[in-house]
């Protein structure tokens, strides 16, 4: 069975991935990665940098996962307020952790200029966006704590957050000017690129359908090939399928569905994102929106099942840019997010010489990245530890339940709020 890439507006509009071909050989290597996305990928390019011979396995394709379907919202920082971190870390690692990815955004626009990667790279900074008197104060509560830390956030009044956005439904948006957008599949074929460049052996269409000890390290194998390596790296978050389903069962998936407009017109470009800022709200159930570089608005929202999605999202965005009373959707598709049940991404050892990074839960083109260079960073011993906490994760109990009840809680949702706004 062949897993089939989504028809997603990234798929159709980024540069092409370097060829490759499925691992049809028997390979003895360094450190071997499973898993195509962010977080493997910057690990190829950085071990391969480093000197370090390295092989990676892509069972579909690069950019098949979480890492060529999401928003594109290269952000500083993780969901969690940084007090939270604090709280659920210590403050020492808390800010440890912190510190790594308040500046992840400057790493991956760093990448992309050194690589030359054709992403659609803005770095424009991005809105969290204010909705009712709960998201000002989350958005007040979130903006204090991160300039206390030293970010150059701004809490945008009213009259410029709806300037800003083009809509007048929010009362605020937390301005944070590190971040911005990217194509993201653009960015992960281009990390692809560049892992190849340095001299990384990148296969795709090869998935892993076994991992086994042997005598100091570990045997990958693929239906037709194999690696031998002294270490893994177990990066498929979401998506892990075949011989390292395992991993998914310790993060809760959640679906997250975008829509992608037809181009819009230049009187609609004018007052919408003006500036193209990446943007999300503060409602329960969160939406994002942003620009693609053809002028596309990009739309999504939590939920998985495409025809409720369409209709809510068509009404949402009437209701937020009354300039667009005619919303032609060209592209929709899905991506499942990986939850860890703190909302932090993890690093775990799984048996000596085996490691898995995931559970980014929605944060992950900065946070990959970093995880990925710090991965390659601590086998070369260019540091002492990763900034992610290192753990034995269990299975989360009543995974599926779990799911669940975020599908039908956003489902409700949407249908609520669309009769609210039809009504
Ligand atoms: C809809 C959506 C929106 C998001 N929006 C944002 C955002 O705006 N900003 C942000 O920072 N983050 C966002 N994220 C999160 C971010 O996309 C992920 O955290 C990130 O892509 C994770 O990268 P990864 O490399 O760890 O995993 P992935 O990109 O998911 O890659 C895992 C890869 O492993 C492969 N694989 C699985 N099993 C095997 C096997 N047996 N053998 C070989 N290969 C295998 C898969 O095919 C897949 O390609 C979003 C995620 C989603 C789904």
């Amino acid at each position: 069975m062949s897993l089939q890439p989504c028809d997603s507006l990234w798929r159709a509009s980024a540069p092409a991935a370097p060829t490759l071909n499925a691992l049809d050989q028997d390979l003895d290597v360094d450190v071997a990665i499973v898993g195509g996305g962010f977080t493997g990928l910057s690990a190829a390019l950085h071990l391969a940098k480093f000197g370090v011979s390295v092989a990676l396995v892509e069972a579909a394709e690069v950019g098949f996962g979480g890492s060529g379907r999401n928003v594109g919202l290269a952000n500083a920082g993780l969901w969690l307020e940084p007090d939270d971190l604090d709280r659920q870390l210590g403050a020492e690692a808390g800010r440890a952790l912190y510190d790594a990815l308040a500046v992840a955004p400057d790493y991956v626009y760093g990448l992309i200029e050194e690589y030359g990667i054709e992403c659609e790279a803005t770095r424009n900074g991005t809105l969290h966006c204010g909705v009712g008197k709960a998201g000002l104060t989350q958005l007040q509560r979130r903006c204090e704590q991160m300039q206390r830390r030293g970010a150059p956030v701004e809490l945008l009044n009213t009259a410029d957050a709806q300037a800003r956005i083009g809509s007048e439904k929010f009362n605020s948006a937390l301005f944070d000017p590190r971040a911005g957008t990217i194509q993201p599949l653009g960015y992960a074929r281009g990390l692809a690129h560049a892992a190849v460049k340095e001299g990384a052996q990148l296969f795709d269409q090869s998935p892993v359908e076994s991992i086994t000890p042997e005598g100091e390290g570990w045997i990958v194998k693929t239906a037709t090939g194999s690696l031998k390596a002294q270490r893994v790296i177990l990066a498929t978050n979401a998506y892990g399928e075949y011989g390292v389903k395992d991993q998914a069962r310790k993060f809760v998936p959640i679906f997250y569905s975008q829509l992608a407009t037809k181009p819009l017109t230049p009187e609609q470009l004018d007052v919408i994102l003006p500036n193209k800022e990446g943007c999300w709200d503060t409602c329960t159930v969160m939406s994002s929106f942003r620009m693609d570089q053809q002028g596309r608005l990009v739309f999504g929202g939590m939920g998985g099942e495409k025809h409720y999605h369409a209709s809510w999202a068509s009404q949402r965005v009437k209701e937020l840019w009354p300039v667009l009373q005619k919303v032609e959707w060209e592209f929709s598709w899905t991506g499942k997010i990986a939850y860890s049940e703190d909302h932090l991404p993890h690093c775990q050892q799984l048996q000596r010489g085996l490691f898995s990074v995931a559970g980014y839960s929605g944060r992950g083109i900065g946070p990959g990245t970093i995880m990925g260079k710090e991965l390659a960073e601590w086998f070369t011993d260019r540091r002492d530890s990763l900034s992610a906490p290192m753990t034995t994760l269990r299975d989360i109990p009543l995974r599926e339940v779990k799911r669940m009840f975020y599908e039908v809680g956003a489902h409700t949702y949407h249908v609520g709020q669309r009769t609210h706004v039809i009504g």
